[in-house]
């Protein structure tokens, strides 16, 4: 028997049902425990599985309770010097924000390794156990530590895959092209991923927005949500990094309030490429994972503050 592997079951379409074996849409996700996708791969006989059903939910309803579960989960299977790697089962709709979120958070000297699935487990051709299979070898071989996501056929790095596709098999693309580009005469380099910023399960989550610049756009979203007391605003904006004029001024005045401000590209391929003019801070990830980000930034700046608050006590 080769490879310990822990498997996490979140839910998703890997594990959805459908009434007929010819149904790849209409399904109900998240009907099938992880033991009962495990069971369905007669080739995972050959690892030691461990499993443990975190949740069961349509990743439409991901939620930050079960990501602080989960992550909680993984660092405690990343501690098990018996383990060479987890694989989490997750639906694919918000697979990109969860794979960034533990790529942000976590310091993986193992492999921790999300699949999904784009049919339903009854579906004629499904293809979560072939994911399943997949994710579950590449979490045996320790040259795969880190976050990743290993699904089609594909390993895309957690902090850069993006759903390109709402029901094509082959939904998934990294977010970011894998090298450098020379692009308007900008050389770049893609970012090294930055030190995992790290995770404070009792903290609180902010409120973070995204707001999209759009032919027509002015300030009043980003004026109505500062009022309302958001605290962090991503941008989805035009182009390179481009924002309708109302639109910046209400975001300067957002920034200028104390709300975090980040601002991407809202094209559906490639990245910003140098400093727009504006001089907003720019992200090269997608709309949803910036979102992560400023939510992890925000909770690290709290538990910064905490640490000072605590270390100017008195008896300290
Ligand atoms: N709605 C499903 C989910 O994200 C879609 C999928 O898994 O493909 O859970």
């Amino acid at each position: 028997m080769s490879g310990r592997v822990l498997i996490l079951g979140t839910g998703g379409t890997i594990a959805g049902v459908a009434e007929s074996s010819a149904q790849a849409t209409g399904y109900r996700a998240a009907a099938l425990s992880v033991d009962q996708l495990v069971a369905a791969v007669p080739a995972l006989a050959d690892f030691d599985l461990e499993t443990r059903q975190v949740a069961q939910v349509d990743s439409k309803n991901m939620s930050y309770a079960i990501w602080t579960d989960l992550h909680r989960e993984v660092v405690s299977g990343l501690k098990d010097g018996q383990l060479e790697g987890v694989v989490i089962t997750h639906g694919t709709d918000t697979l990109e924000e969860t794979a960034y979120f533990l790529a942000r958070t976590l310091v993986a000297a193992k492999p921790v390794v999300l699949t999904a699935a784009m049919r339903p487990a009854t579906a004629v051709s499904a293809d979560g156990p072939q994911n399943l299979l997949d994710a579950v070898r590449l979490a045996t071989d320790p040259s795969a530590a880190g976050v990743r996501v290993c699904v089609h056929g594909l390993v895309l790095p957690g902090h850069a895959v993006r759903k390109r596709h709402p029901y094509a098999i082959n939904a998934f693309t990294a977010s970011r092209e894998p090298g450098a580009t020379m692009e308007e005469g900008w050389y770049t380099v893609p970012a090294a991923l930055p030190e995992p910023l790290g995770f404070e399960p009792d903290l609180p989550w902010a409120w973070v927005e995204i707001v999209g610049n759009a032919a027509g756009q002015d300030g009043r979203t980003v004026d109505a949500l500062v009022a309302a007391g958001v605290q962090g605003l991503v941008i989805a904006a035009t182009g390179n990094g481009t924002l309708a004029d109302p639109l910046l001024e209400a975001v300067r005045r957002a920034q200028q309030g104390g709300v975090e401000v980040v601002v991407v590209s809202r094209c559906a391929e490639g990245h910003i490429v140098g400093q727009p003019e504006h001089g907003l801070p720019v992200l090269c990830v997608t709309a949803v994972q910036a979102r992560v980000e400023l939510l992890l930034l925000i909770r690290w700046k709290q538990g910064m503050q905490r640490a000072r608050v605590a270390a100017a006590k008195p008896g300290n």
